[in-house]
């Protein structure tokens, strides 16, 4: 891959538009040098890469795969340690067993990794006794902690995030094709929950499933090489725009620009304005794109979102990731899907049952009930169904450690104990049990 003057030229288009989320740097100078470092550095993922999971997403969009898109709200530099990776991907990889084998459909597994660093905030300040500050960005923008020195934001900190999609991409490659995603493991990564866990009980139930179903194969003769490492791939928000445009190249096949800092991204409900920076960003780059649908959101602007991003209609180019709310969903999702259907453009859609269901409990934990998450999904399911449109996949927000910051599920969390692991860098996230949980209950809406 080589950066080609010509295409970086019109590229630039975005820098003339109003980008919202963006963070004020204290001194240009500082960042103008940091971005020209990033541009000189290797490619995270490649364009062929790009282009095989939008292969993949075409799939999902002609109803014939499902997607499975998870990871944190913000990873954090300080959380990019082998066991907490692993712990992501073994939750990750457990859910898509459980869905390709209970729903019997191919899933595309995408993590929201690797590049999760940066976060729109709905306020730019944060009071607390008395003291106001501005809002923790991401810790590719500012430090978590509640001092003004933590709050600047400092573009050193998109060398650091670079350095740690790095590591974490690396880790990632080396589980997922080294054997340890290999299905015959399907045991191994249940072993340390299933004892004290219901869900992972039942997971063990269908791991011994797939089991016998591996030995019989075996047993004829058949032992695919597809069985023994995983098509994974990483996705993030493309917010920080600076940061993005210094991770993007001309591919050197095809001449055409893509955004290498991960696989997919998406552009999120606060920056998808139809004219600002973001929207235009992503028109110019050939990665798969996404792009969050809130309860506000209008058939036309979804339909203009599909000329801007995806002019030539191409199926796994666009996926619609819907965060309308439990409560809305049922309201608010049929006249989009209907109107864009009808339109003949060929999106996947996805449920993000996590960003509207948000609401601070009473000891001022940011939570959500894990009733309306899955509420969510099945309002989701009950749509599609309704208009004979493919329900496509799921986005969420989990970690694989027992952390308690959503309420509910199986092995049931209470707004009281959420104070025990509240770990999150912003918003809660499923546990491991919970995410679990969630995969075996949606296996049954695709199956019904
Ligand atoms: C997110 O995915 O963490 C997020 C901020 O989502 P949204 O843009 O849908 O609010
Ligand atoms: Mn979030």
């Amino acid at each position: 891959m080589t950066v080609n003057a010509d295409s970086s030229i019109s590229f630039d288009s975005w820098r003339d538009l109003p980008a919202a989320q963006q963070p004020e740097y204290p001194d240009p100078a500082a960042l103008r040098a940091v971005t020209e470092e990033l541009a000189g550095y290797p490619p995270l993922v490649f364009a062929g890469e790009c282009d095989q999971l939008g292969d993949r997403i075409a799939e999902v969009a002609q109803g014939r795969a499902f997607l499975l898109q998870g990871g944190d709200c913000a990873e954090a530099f300080d959380q990019v340690g082998a066991d907490q990776i692993r712990a992501k991907l073994k939750t990750l990889l457990q859910m898509s067993a459980v869905l390709t084998y209970a729903a019997a459909v191919p899933v595309v597994k995408v993590g929201r990794i690797a590049g999760q660093y940066s976060k729109p905030r709905s306020k730019p300040t944060e009071t607390r006794d008395g003291v106001t500050l501005p809002t923790y960005r991401g810790d590719s923008v500012n430090g978590a902690e509640f001092t003004e020195e933590a709050r600047v934001p400092d573009p050193s900190r998109l060398l650091r995030m670079y350095n740690s999609s790095a590591a974490t991409l690396n880790l990632v490659r080396g589980f997922t094709t080294g054997g340890y995603a290999d299905l015959h493991q399907v045991h191994s990564w249940n072993q340390d929950f299933v004892r004290n866990s219901a869900a992972g009980q039942r997971y063990e139930a269908l791991a011994r499933e797939i089991d016998n179903a591996l030995n019989f194969m075996r047993a004829c003769g058949a032992d695919p090489a597809e069985f023994q490492s995983v098509e994974f791939y990483a996705s993030h928000e493309a917010l920080l725009l600076d940061y993005e445009a210094a991770l993007t190249r001309t591919d050197s096949r095809s001449g055409r620009l893509y955004d290498v800092s991960g696989h997919m991204v998406w552009i999120g409900e606060r920056t998808r304005q139809l004219d600002g920076a973001h929207i235009e960003f992503a028109s110019r780059i050939q990665n798969p794109i996404g792009v969050k649908l809130g309860p506000t959101t209008t058939p036309e602007e979804a339909l203009a979102l599909i000329d801007r991003l995806d002019p030539e209609r191409r199926p796994g180019r666009l996926t619609f990731i819907t965060r309308m709310g439990a409560d809305r969903i049922r309201d608010r999702l049929p006249t989009l899907v209907e109107k864009v259907t009808a339109s003949g453009a060929p999106v996947a859609w996805v449920c993000d049952p996590m960003h509207g269901n948000t609401f601070e409990a009473a000891s001022g934990h940011k939570t959500r009930r894990f009733d309306d998450v899955l509420d969510e999904v099945k309002g989701f399911f009950e749509v599609h169904k309704g208009l004979g449109t493919h329900p496509g996949g799921i986005h969420v927000e989990l970690t694989g450690d027992d952390v308690t910051e959503c309420v509910g599920g199986g092995d049931e969390i209470f707004v009281d104990d959420l104070h025990q692991r509240y770990e999150t860098a912003c918003d809660p996230r499923l546990n491991r049990s919970q995410s679990l949980d969630l995969a075996f209950l949606v296996a049954e809406m695709y199956r019904s």
